[in-house]
């Protein structure tokens, strides 16, 4: 599919669910992808991009940035605090916030760098053990945390388990945000981010529907 197609399916779905046109920001996910399609979708205009690895993003990115005007990076993989340095000089928003201790480690560093990318505490809709992402019933004590060290939290994001509805799983984050006052959530993928869209998602993070199928020898 191309980037053109799914910016007119994001505009029908925003049209359908009564939301602004624009409301919704597309972040392709460009992780494990060639450059050269990297480079294609940067050409077509595409400036808003997802990375899951800091190692990886630092490796394209920096090259792809002096090229192209405008571009804004998102992490959208687990951050371990010892690449939180070095995640706050690349990214424009982090999407996996999911600790007091990475919170706190933002906060300071931030404050050394002189720059915080915008937040979103990732929450583990679905309690799946081997998942990243805060407990639903923990969430309102990370926001409240976040708030205290004077970070600029923009949002909650989820990825739900892949057997399940992932409706279910927008809807709970949809409610966890409202409760919290928060506008942005980060939700839905290549194959759920219409009914992503028509609960509310302001990010949606679509990979492979853009770029073709990720390598399988590639870890997601
Ligand atoms: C890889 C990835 C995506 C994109 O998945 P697709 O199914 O290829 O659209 C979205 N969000 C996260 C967190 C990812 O790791």
């Amino acid at each position: 599919m191309s980037l053109e197609e799914i910016k007119t399916r994001i505009a029908e779905a925003e049209r359908t669910a009564g939301r602004a046109p624009g409301a919704v920001k597309l972040i392709a996910v460009s992780k494990v992808q060639p450059l050269e399609r990297v480079e294609a979708v940067l050409e077509q205009g595409q400036r808003i991009f997802g990375e899951n690895r800091v190692q990886e993003a630092a490796g394209k990115w920096p090259d792809f940035k002096d090229r192209f005007d405008g571009v804004e990076l998102h992490l959208i993989g687990p951050l371990q605090s010892n690449k939180a340095r070095q995640a706050i000089g690349l990214f424009d928003a982090i999407h996996t916030v999911d600790r007091p201790k990475l919170a706190r480690a933002l906060a300071r560093l931030a404050q050394e760098e002189g720059r915080c990318p915008g937040l979103f505490i990732q929450v583990n809709t679905g309690e799946e053990p081997q998942k990243a992402g805060v407990l639903p019933d923990d969430t309102d004590a990370l926001v409240a945390e976040c708030r205290a060290l004077d970070l600029p939290l923009r949002g909650l994001m989820c990825i739900p388990p892949v057997e399940e509805e992932p409706s279910l799983h927008f809807a709970l984050l949809a409610k966890l945000a409202a409760r919290n006052g928060l506008d942005g959530l980060s939700m839905g993928m290549s194959g759920d981010f219409e009914s992503a869209i028509a609960l509310g998602a302001t990010h949606v993070r679509v990979g492979s529907a853009i770029f073709g199928e990720r390598s399988a020898a590639v870890p997601s």
